[in-house]
Formats: C-alpha cells, sequence, structure tokens
C-alpha cells in the first residue's frame, strides 16, 4: 500500500461523491477491522472510488447488509469496505418481464415492487435485509432452481466495476460491453472476487396464482430416493423437489406445484399417490426452503446426482455421527444440491473430519463437499473449504485479468482466489 494518511485516503476515495467515513470493529469482516468504509451513490461513484483504491493498493471487500458476509474464507486483507447499500434503484419493463435494479437493493423491497405488477424474481428463500448484488455474489439458488434454474441462469445483465475501476456492462442497456466474458455467469456466486456488481438485470416470471405443497415423511433415504425418482418421473411437473432432514428427526419430502387454478388439484393428487402418508397445503409454511441449521452454524454445501442426493444427505450425516457431532440437511433432492448444517460448538477438528469423511463417501458417486459458511469460532481453523476444484486454473486465469494485484476479496474464493 502507498503510504497515506487516513484524512488524506478518506478525500481522494471520496472524490467521485462516495461517502467515506472510518472502519470500526461493526464493520470486521472475519475479524478484520477495514481502515475505511465507503458508500458509492451510483456507478460513476464507485468507479471513481475503485480507480483510487487501486492506486493506493487497497485491498476491498464489498457488503451489502452484510447478512452472508460470514460466507466464504477470511478476506486475507481487508482495508476498504465498499458499502453498496446506496446502489438502489428499480427500473422494471412489466411487458419485458424484465427488471433491472441497483446492487443495494433490498431483494424484499425488490420483490414488493414485482408483486405489483404480477410478476416475481424466482429466487427464493428471501433474506431478510439480503441485497440483490449480495445475493447474486454468494449465488444464492433456492428451491424453485429446480425447475427455472440457479439465480446465474436468471441474470441476463449486469453492470460491474473491475478492481482498476473500470465499469462494463453486459446485456440489457449496454455500458460498455466487454467482448469474450459472460460477466454474469463470471460474477454471480464469486463472493465479490473478480469485481464490485453495482446493478444487474433479471428475467421475470408471472406469479402462478395456484400454489400446492405435497410432503410426507421418509422411514430411511433409500425410500426417500425412490420418491423423488418417481416424482420427478411424473408428469405432475413440480417447481421443486425439497429435502428436509432435521438432526434429531426422519427425513420428509417437500413437493411444491404451481401454475392455473383448473389442474392443480389433479397434480397434487397424482404426486400424493406416489407417496406413503402424503399431506396437502395451499400455502407454504413459515420459513419454507430455508438453509438447515441455525445462523452461526458451519455450512457444507453438498451436490450429488440428483439419483443419489437422498444417499449423499444420509451420507454426510454419517460422517458427522462419526466424528461425535451432527448434521441437519436440507435443500434441493430435485437439483442435487443440498446444504448441512453442523453446530457452531463442534470443535475445529470434527469438522474437518466431518467435511474429509463427506468427501470420501461421497468421491465415488460423483458428489462434492464444499464449506460454504463457518461458525464464528471456525474462521481461523484449518479447513479444506473446497477440496479438489474442477477448473481451478481457468478460475486463476480470469481473476489474474480482472484483479491482478488481488485487491478484491483476496483468498475469498476456491484455491485462495
Ligand atoms: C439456498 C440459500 C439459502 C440462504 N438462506 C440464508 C439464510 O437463511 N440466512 C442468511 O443470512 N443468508 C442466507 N443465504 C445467503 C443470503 O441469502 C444472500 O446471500 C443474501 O441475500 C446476501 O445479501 P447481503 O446484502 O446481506 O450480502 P452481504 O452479506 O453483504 O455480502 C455477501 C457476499 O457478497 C459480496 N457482495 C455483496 N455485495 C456485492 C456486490 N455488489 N458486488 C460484489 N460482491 C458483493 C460480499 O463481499 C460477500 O462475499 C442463503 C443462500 C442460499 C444459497
Amino acid at each position: 500500500m502507498r503510504e497515506a494518511t487516513t484524512t488524506t485516503l478518506s478525500e481522494r476515495l471520496g472524490a467521485g461523491g462516495a461517502a467515506v467515513r472510518e472502519g470500526t470493529a461493526a464493520d470486521s469482516v472475519h475479524g478484520r477491522v477495514p481502515r475505511l468504509v465507503a458508500a458509492p451513490p451510483d456507478t460513476a461513484a464507485a468507479a471513481a472510488l475503485l480507480a483510487a483504491a487501486h492506486h493506493h493498493r487497497l485491498a476491498s471487500v464489498a457488503r451489502g447488509n452484510g447478512t452472508a458476509i460470514g460466507w466464504g474464507a477470511p478476506p486475507l486483507r481487508c482495508d476498504l469496505v465498499v458499502d453498496t447499500t446506496a446502489l438502489t434503484g428499480i427500473e422494471h419493463a412489466a411487458g419485458d418481464l424484465v427488471v433491472r435494479a441497483g446492487a443495494g437493493t433490498p431483494l424484499a423491497e425488490l420483490r414488493e415492487h414485482l408483486a405489483r405488477a404480477g410478476q416475481r424474481l424466482t429466487l427464493d428463500p428471501l433474506v431478510p435485509g439480503g441485497t440483490v448484488g449480495g445475493a447474486v455474489a454468494t449465488g444464492l439458488s433456492g428451491p424453485r432452481r429446480m425447475a427455472h434454474g440457479p439465480l446465474r441462469d436468471l441474470v441476463i445483465g449486469m453492470t460491474v466495476v473491475r478492481a482498476d475501476g473500470v465499469a462494463a456492462s453486459s446485456g440489457g442497456r449496454v455500458v460498455k460491453n466487454v467482448a469474450g466474458y459472460d460477466l454474469g455467469k463470471l460474477h454471480t456466486g464469486a463472493l465479490g472476487t473478480l469485481g464490485l456488481i453495482t446493478s444487474v438485470t433479471f428475467r421475470l416470471h408471472p406469479v402462478p396464482p395456484a400454489l400446492r405443497l405435497v410432503s410426507a415423511e421418509a422411514p430411511d433415504a433409500a425410500v426417500l430416493q425412490e420418491w423423488t425418482a418417481r416424482v420427478l418421473r411424473s408428469a405432475a411437473v413440480p417447481a421443486a423437489v425439497e429435502l428436509r432432514w432435521p438432526a434429531g428427526g426422519p427425513p420428509r419430502l417437500e413437493v411444491l406445484l404451481e401454475g392455473s387454478e383448473g389442474g392443480i388439484d389433479a397434480r397434487a393428487a397424482e404426486v400424493a399417490a406416489l407417496l406413503t402418508a402424503p399431506e396437502t397445503a395451499d400455502t407454504p409454511p413459515p420459513g419454507w426452503g430455508a438453509l438447515p441449521g441455525a445462523d452461526r452454524d458451519t455450512l457444507l454445501k453438498i451436490t450429488a446426482p440428483v439419483a443419489n442426493a437422498a444417499q449423499a444427505a444420509r451420507d454426510v450425516r454419517a460422517a458427522a455421527r462419526a466424528e461425535h457431532t451432527e448434521a441437519a440437511v436440507g435443500g434441493s433432492a430435485g437439483a442435487g444440491v443440498l446444504y448441512a448444517a453442523v453446530p457452531a460448538a463442534a470443535d475445529p477438528a470434527a469438522v474437518a473430519g466431518v467435511v474429509a469423511r463427506a468427501r470420501d463417501a461421497l468421491a465415488g458417486a460423483g458428489g462434492s463437499v464444499t464449506v460454504a459458511r463457518t461458525a464464528p469460532g471456525l474462521a481461523g481453523a484449518d479447513l479444506d473449504r473446497w477440496g479438489p476444484v474442477g477448473g481451478l486454473g481457468l478460475m486463476r486465469a480470469v481473476k489474474d485479468r480482472f484483479d491482478p494485484h488481488r485487491l478484491l476479496s483476496p483468498g475469498r474464493g476456491p484455491g485462495g482466489i
């Protein structure tokens, strides 16, 4: 970092219009307190801010509302937190089923806005406080990913500011296009390691008029797996097929159906006939589709072929028991993407053991285990968060191209990117 007093730095960072203040303990990211916090009001101010930060070689971490700031590995350096909450605004082209929203726009506000036009961004569950940029940067994709694809498939355009302060856009209304890169796919799930997202354009869907949730408790993983296969083979066309397996109870399968009023009961009956002792509801229970466990638990992301998803859940639970702890598992059995919560109180060696055992168990069946979020006490623990990462060479090349001085959330991503 080129030396400058905090006052001089604040002035230089704020010259483009960002509000700048000193960092406090409340701004810390995995225990690293930033020297400064800056909130740009628009893309131009964000570009000027990052250009100044680049000049002084300050390492920046983007922050929306901070609800998922503990996801990913601790940043290696954190000199500047870029607070996105002033980057708001919604431009809704209802006739085109498209919306462009500022990165700091709360998802809840976006949802309310779209609902007034009978439309939605098919992205769930909604987390209180989560912002558009934060959701995209963490790659949030809830239960309906099964029918509508993961979040990155709903992103049709994006404006980002690179580490050197150059703004670029793809899709939608283009400021400056970047040939050769699909910005939406690169930045979704990148945890802010490749650029600061300032706005996102999404594809929307009409809100379906009718909904049914058909669920049943399964005696074991084999039955759960068989039910999943039957539901997916059926003509009921579910929007989501979820697995819920609390630490202390039996597994449940939850099948979400959406569509027009005519026909939805017949589709629900068709699913119910495939399960044992099914229950049908016309609204999902509160918190439906949320991550398993408590907010501070260590969270593992598990992927597995759909044909093995329930068995993968069983294997991860067995790995936890072998380490004298437990794991609650939940997620999309129909898309093969699950999350497992290991209690925050579990000691670091046990968590490392769960991860290693689960990876061994799943490797043969084409599954993977990564550590999405660590419990607060484990931030500095010696944990192999990513395991073997396919395409790491390519990811490193992209990081070198976009952020050669490693100034954006350094160390947060796979392989220390
Ligand atoms: C299936 C699923 C369920 C979830 N459920 C929960 C839940 O129950 N509770 C919960 O707390 N979270 C949950 N999350 C995560 C959370 O919902 C979202 O990621 C949240 O909306 C993040 O918003 P935020 O503004 O708080 O982001 P922040 O926490 O501020 O940031 C999150 C990450 O994104 C980066 N980032 C933020 N804004 C930008 C930007 N503009 N440009 C580049 N990078 C940026 C940050 O550096 C950080 O790495 C879930 C995620 C998934 C996948």
